[in-house]
């Protein structure tokens, strides 16, 4: 938790009366210097004196909860201005919480545990909601949004945006021979063997849907995206999960379209999906477990 007074003796009590609680406490004396501090190290709670010079306690709030980095950072206001429309102000700002001075401080101490708990439930769900249930990859949901946003990216740099379309070969024979438990168990070991390969921030590996996996890789041109590609066949190949009901070897393999494209200024995304989707179909068509 950060807690900003400008009043030194404030910051004081606070630490005080914090320290027996399982929390770790950070402190600033001004607006300015908070903003630093919540650059650095964010927080999962912020307590805001209002009345401080130059930068007040609203300035700090209105600037937090406008940038995208810290606008889901909870504000609790601890404050003299007792007004209803002081308080009608602060919430309105996106403060979670407006407690006035005299407060009880076992009272404060109850709400911050419960914003805590608050926020950490709500950073639980934003995890969740970008992981596919199964495989624990990002989902198609995560995917789209990097694509927009990588695509745009492409787009200004004039660099070669890369896709790798992943697809198991023969994977309904597979749950027809071996029962859906082991096709889960399947795309589990695929999806974490490929996703292992990606070493660069910026690279996402993601499950596209049922037996789909896509690798999009900025700054990465078609010899580099073929090269990971054959890695990408040879390292499910290794995986060594027997197949009897397959056409393309005894083993599990997976098909890959690639297409790396260098965006034009009026082209939309689903330009490099259609192109390593098409890639995907002759890579089927000329037997699977190959790359195209
Ligand atoms: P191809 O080599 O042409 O890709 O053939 P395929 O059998 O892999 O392709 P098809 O699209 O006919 O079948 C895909 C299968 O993937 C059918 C579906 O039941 C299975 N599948 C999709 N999602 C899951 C899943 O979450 N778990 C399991 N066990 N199977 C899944
Ligand atoms: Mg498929
Ligand atoms: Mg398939």
């Amino acid at each position: 938790m950060l807690v900003v007074d400008d009043v030194p003796a404030n910051l004081d009590v606070v630490v005080e009366h914090f320290r027996e609680e399982s929390l770790r406490l950070a402190v600033a004396l001004s607006g300015e210097e908070a903003l630093e501090l919540v650059e650095e190290d964010p927080p999962d709670l912020i307590l805001i004196d209002i009345m401080m010079p130059g930068m007040d306690g609203y300035e700090l709030c209105r600037r937090l909860k406008s940038n995208d980095h810290t606008n889901d950072i909870p504000v609790i206001f601890l404050t003299a201005k007792g007004d209803a429309a002081d308080e009608e102000r602060g919430l309105a700002l996106g403060a979670v919480d407006y407690i006035t001075k005299p407060f009880s401080w076992p009272i404060l101490k109850a709400r911050v545990r419960n914003h805590l708990e608050l926020k950490r439930k709500t950073d639980l769900l934003a995890q969740l909601a970008c992981l596919d249930g199964l495989t624990g990859v990002s989902n198609r949901r995560v995917f789209d949004e990097h694509l927009e946003v990588e695509w745009r990216r492409a787009q200004r740099s004039g660099l070669p945006l890369a896709l790798l379309m992943i697809d198991v070969d023969h994977f309904k024979a597979y749950n027809d021979l071996y029962g859906h438990g082991k096709g889960d168990d399947c795309l589990r070991a695929v999806a974490n063997s490929l996703s292992a390969q990606l070493r660069r921030p910026a690279d996402l590996f993601a499950r596209y849907g049922g037996e789909e996996f896509v690798a999009l890789l900025p700054e990465t041109d078609d010899r580099q995206a073929r090269l990971l590609a054959a890695q990408f066949c040879a390292d499910v190949a290794a995986l060594g999960i027997r197949h009897e009901g397959s056409s393309a070897a005894d083993h599990v393999t997976v098909s890959i379209g690639c297409a790396s494209l260098a965006p034009q200024r009026d082209s939309p995304p689903q330009a490099l999906l259609k192109a390593a989707d098409d890639q995907l179909y002759v890579a089927k068509r000329e037997g699977r477990n190959r790359a195209c």
